[in-house]
């Protein structure tokens, strides 16, 4: 998990609010939260002194940016991933969504699975139906929890 003080001490630290955020702390909570991205920190992409903050934010965020996270900021690692099935059944969308498919661990058969195993990796589909995900979220972590090789995470 990224923590905002890690990020925080990656930026400027001017408050000068080129961002359109009162302060680089706010800034580093938005970075977080991809509500703004590294180039709305204008200083930090065209001053020279902070280059080397800027290559270490870029390889800090670089789970966040990467094209694995997902919206909901969930991050499958298919090295650590052997198919076993387990997030895939406990996923409480997959099973209302895809009682089937999901009862034998893999699916989706109805095409509204989140999580399913193919060729013996776990792949996340229609992500926008992810509790975590959209206005009304919810802090569902069962995929994680029953993951025995920790190849789901949230960040
Ligand atoms: S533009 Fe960068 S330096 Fe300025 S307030 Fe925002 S985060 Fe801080
Ligand atoms: S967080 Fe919950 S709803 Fe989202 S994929 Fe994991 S188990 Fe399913
Ligand atoms: S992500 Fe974890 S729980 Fe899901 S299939 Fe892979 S090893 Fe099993």
């Amino acid at each position: 998990m990224i923590s905002v003080m890690e990020v925080y001490q990656l930026l400027p630290k001017t408050n000068c609010k080129r961002c359109g955020l009162p302060t680089c702390m706010a800034f580093a909570v938005a970075l977080i939260s991809r509500e703004k991205t590294i180039e709305d920190c204008t200083p930090l992409l065209e001053e020279a002194k902070y280059e080397k903050k800027l290559a270490g934010l870029r390889e800090l965020l670089a789970p966040i940016l990467s094209a694995d996270a997902t919206e909901t900021g969930m991050v499958i690692h298919p090295e650590k991933c052997y198919g076993c099935g387990n997030c895939v059944v406990a996923c409480p969308v997959n099973v209302a969504s895809d009682p089937k498919g999901t009862a034998i661990g893999r699916g989706p058969v109805s095409g509204k699975a989140i999580l399913m195993v193919e060729d013996g990796v776990v792949k996340c589909v229609n992500v926008d139906e992810c509790r975590r995900f959209g206005p009304e979220k919810v802090l569902c972590n069962a995929c994680i929890a029953t993951c025995p090789s920790k190849a789901i995470e949230f960040i």
